[in-house]
């Protein structure tokens, strides 16, 4: 493994005891950590910003990048439902993140266990994320890269939102141009800027596109827009071109599916905010369905 003396003398110059790999990024490895004076368990993102071949520009724009990526989490710090950053520092090789730990992994791996999430559980997860979307999008954060790799169980189930690396704040007004994501996971006003010229940007709304694709994914197990051709894929979502295919979506009763309708529009301006997804009768569906939606 690529466990330098240097990480392990820098974590226990700083109390820390390493323990085993949890994730691995693009630039990052994710490990798991003790803290020796306390016992507690943390996760730590160790950020290599020494290069290999000293491309000085964009190791820069790496650690640029990652105060961004500081920054913006000390802005989201204290919401129930955001991972919390507890400790950084540095040397001149690497930057280390110290996060709470999430024992219990992704919920990308937590979907693949159970295959699909029951409508009460996807209720749950679902308030939670949005919860969570609604507090960063109040301080005009726009996290950009929402999906089940990117969300954490702690103990208990809760979600963490994590992995702010792509986040920004936005100004009143602002139009982000950027292409940046996960391509399943991208709103079409995203691949509109992207492809066509005199095409305006895009803004918080992207983080909801996402959200819809989320909740149609834990829902019936796999994703709205796959297409083994790229290029396909990209269309269908352009077009918001998905389906509630039997078998799958038979037994989900009318709620949820409104909702999913509500958030995977095309039109930005068209999708629910954050706060009035929170209003939806999904998350209320106490009230019988039929007088909702009949
Ligand atoms: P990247 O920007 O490289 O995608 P992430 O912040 O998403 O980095 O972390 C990569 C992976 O490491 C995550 O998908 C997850 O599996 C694991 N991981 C990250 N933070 C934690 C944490 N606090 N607790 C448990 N696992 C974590
Ligand atoms: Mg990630």
């Amino acid at each position: 493994e690529d466990l330098s003396a240097e990480v392990v003398y820098s974590l226990h110059f700083r109390d820390y005891q390493i323990k085993e790999m949890l994730g691995k990024g693009i630039s990052s490895t994710v490990r798991r950590v003790t803290e020796k004076s306390t016992g507690v368990e943390y996760a730590v993102k160790i950020i290599d910003i020494s290069g290999e071949k000293g491309e000085i520009t964009q190791l820069d724009q790496v650690k640029k990048d990652t105060y961004r990526e500081i920054s913006i989490l000390r802005m989201c710090a204290g919401h129930s439902h955001i991972i919390e950053l507890h400790d950084v520092f540095e040397t001149p090789t690497f930057i280390f993140l110290v996060f709470e730990l999430c024992r219990k992994g992704e919920l990308f791996d937590y979907l693949t266990s159970v295959v699909s999430l029951s409508e009460k559980r996807t209720r749950i997860f679902m308030r939670q994320l949005i919860e969570a979307v609604a507090y960063i999008h109040d301080k005009n954060i726009v996290h950009r890269d929402l999906k089940p790799e990117n969300i954490l169980l702690d103990d208990q189930l809760n979600i963490k939102v994590s992995d702010f690396g792509f986040a920004t704040v936005i100004a009143e007004g602002e139009e982000l141009t950027e292409l940046c994501g996960t391509p399943g996971y991208l709103a079409p006003e995203v691949l509109a800027h992207s492809m066509y010229e005199n095409v305006s940007g895009y803004g918080k709304e992207v983080d909801m596109w996402a959200c819809g694709v989320i909740m149609y994914t834990l829902l019936c197990g796999a994703p709205p827009f796959w297409n083994r051709r790229q290029m396909m894929m990209l269309r269908a979502i352009m077009n918001a071109d998905y389906t509630f295919n039997s078998p799958e979506w038979d037994d989900i009763t009318e709620a949820p599916k409104n909702l999913i309708q509500k958030l995977l529009l095309v039109n930005p301006k068209d999708r629910l905010t954050a706060k009035d997804a929170l209003k939806h009768p999904f998350f209320h569906s106490q009230i019988t369905e039929e007088k909702l939606f009949h």
